[in-house]
């Protein structure tokens, strides 16, 4: 029965999305399990649960009732409250990006991104990039095809994908802040590197038994603002964050007794995304304003507990004694000059995950440009590789030998996801906006060095936190700083604290 015969109410657009959200917190909970705890022998099961719980999902989100739903408010949107139209609008996006694909083609593209996730397996264990590249080939064509049915009025293809993930965001726009950033970034390297007195930081790799770790940077996480009554702690391959609903948002890491600094700084971030998931106002209950935060202003909240205060020298002023107490005498002989700048070490790595704070755009701005390359130029899939080596020596000045330090370190390409890296370097550059703003609105070097961060809770919470999705977040930014995205505030920021740490 369609149900636009009858008339329909915001209760029955929430209802829909009800059952959607529940869908997704029974995957999500079940995808926390397989990667903290579950049995070896249980993926098989798991697998079918996931599948079934994802196809449930798809009907429900794309089925007749949704069509249904979309069509009728569609036309009858005075029905539904202010909040509940702000919801069907994104109702409708969402609903839309997959009823654009014609159903057999959107099934296909799921098998080429689990073909395209074994091939780049594969030729990582061959450490050979042409073995993946016909694979990564077949999923570029896929998605130039689904371009042509996503695309409105974008001005090129690639905008299509950026907008996905950033809505309003532009190649345009990130075109004028991404050269600005890398020319602030060579400069200030080149000036490190020339005038500057790297630190020694050897202290960073001594024994620092997990158990003291553990207890210290679970405590640091409640400090920072993370509540463990609505969260917990576990033990992962690949750190990440887990909400099942604004009670219950888990974090989890990674050890090793020979780099504290892994946990210590890897906690902090996971926190913050985990402080964000715990703050979102109750009235987006069950709604796409709570599950769908984009990921940018998502990952501004984790950087901003990672960087802006895990690496801020007032924030350890206060913190250092603690941990030093915490890790039982074995920082103790380390002065807090010397284990800041330690801490602050800047050095080009060819891993993403594993860079530092001031070359970590870098990394971002090498996969925009070939992106870019992709969709906008053609670019010859088959030279991905040379390109990428050549980004590598020419920006960060080192090249990599093989192709698993190079072009096949990551896997979202794999897995179909184009338009998705420049969110972590909006989330750097949104991050220290927040920050600039908030030096403006308290004295926090002296919050800082008091260990009283409750205000700076407080405004983020207020500012950012409890919008969820709600607000995109070129708005969240705007209404928060008083103005659009400025990258200078960050590279300002970083030439300070450095200039500071390499004595220039
Ligand atoms: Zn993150």
């Amino acid at each position: 029965m369609a149900l636009f015969m009858t008339e329909l109410t915001g209760t029955d657009l929430r209802k829909n999305m009800k059952e959607q959200a529940l869908l997704q917190e029974n995957m999500a909970l079940a995808e926390w399990d397989q990667l903290t705890g579950m049995p070896v022998e249980g993926n098989e099961f798991r697998a079918e649960l996931s599948s079934y719980l994802s196809g449930r999902f798809f009907q429900v989100a794309t089925g007749a009732e949704a069509a249904d739903l979309v069509k009728y408010f569609k036309e009858n949107k005075e029905a539904l409250t202010a909040d509940e139209q702000a919801l069907f609008d994104r109702y409708v996006k969402d609903y839309e990006e997959v009823a654009a694909i014609p159903e057999d083609e959107y099934a296909a593209f799921g098998h080429l991104t689990s073909e395209g996730q074994d091939a780049w397996t594969k030729a990582r264990e061959a450490n050979d990039y042409q073995i993946y590249a016909p694979a990564l080939k077949a999923l570029i064509e896929t998605k130039k095809q689904f371009i042509k049915y996503w695309r409105k009025d974008e001005a090129t293809p690639y905008d299509v994908l950026l907008n996905q993930f950033e809505p309003g965001l532009t190649v345009e726009k990130l075109d004028g802040i991404f050269d600005k950033l890398k020319q602030g970034i060579i400069d200030l390297q080149a000036d490190l590197k020339a005038n500057g007195t790297a630190p020694q930081a050897d202290f960073l790799n001594r024994d620092i038994p997990v158990t003291l770790q553990r207890e210290y940077v679970w405590d640091a996480a409640q400090r920072l603002g993370y509540d463990a009554n609505k969260g917990r702690l576990d033990d992962t391959i690949h750190p990440f964050m887990q909400d099942l609903n604004r009670n219950d948002a888990r974090i989890t890491t990674r050890w090793n007794k020979n780099d504290f600094q892994m946990a210590v700084l890897g906690i902090y971030h996971e926190a913050g995304h985990g402080m964000f998931a715990q703050n979102v106002a109750e009235k987006w209950d069950y709604t796409p304003f709570n599950k769908g935060i984009s990921m940018s202003i998502h990952e501004s909240q984790s950087l901003f507990n990672e960087v802006m205060l895990g690496r801020s020298k007032d924030f350890w002023q206060h913190e250092y004694p603690i941990m030093q107490a915490a890790f039982e005498g074995r920082l103790d002989d380390v002065a807090f000059d010397d284990f800041y700048k330690g801490w602050m070490l800047s050095k080009p790595t060819l891993i993403r995950t594993e860079a530092d704070p001031i070359t970590y755009p870098l990394h971002i701005i090498i996969r925009y440009e070939i992106e870019k390359a992709i969709f906008n130029e053609d670019f010859n899939v088959a030279d991905i590789e040379s390109l990428w080596n050549a980004k590598y020596e020419e920006y960060l000045g080192i090249r990599p030998e093989t192709a698993v330090e190079g072009v096949l370190q990551d896997i979202h390409w794999a897995g179909g996801d184009f338009g998705y890296f420049p969110s972590y370097a909006l989330g750097h550059l949104y991050a220290a906006q927040f920050y600039h703003t908030l030096t403006q609105t308290f004295d926090v070097p002296a919050l800082l060095q008091a260990g009283d961060l409750q205000p700076i809770i407080d405004w983020r919470r207020e500012h950012v936190w409890q919008f969820g999705a709600s607000k995109s977040p070129a708005a969240v930014l705007k209404d928060a700083t008083g103005e659009a995205l400025n990258p200078q505030y960050w590279l300002d920021l970083q030439r300070e604290r450095y200039a500071d740490v390499y004595d220039i």
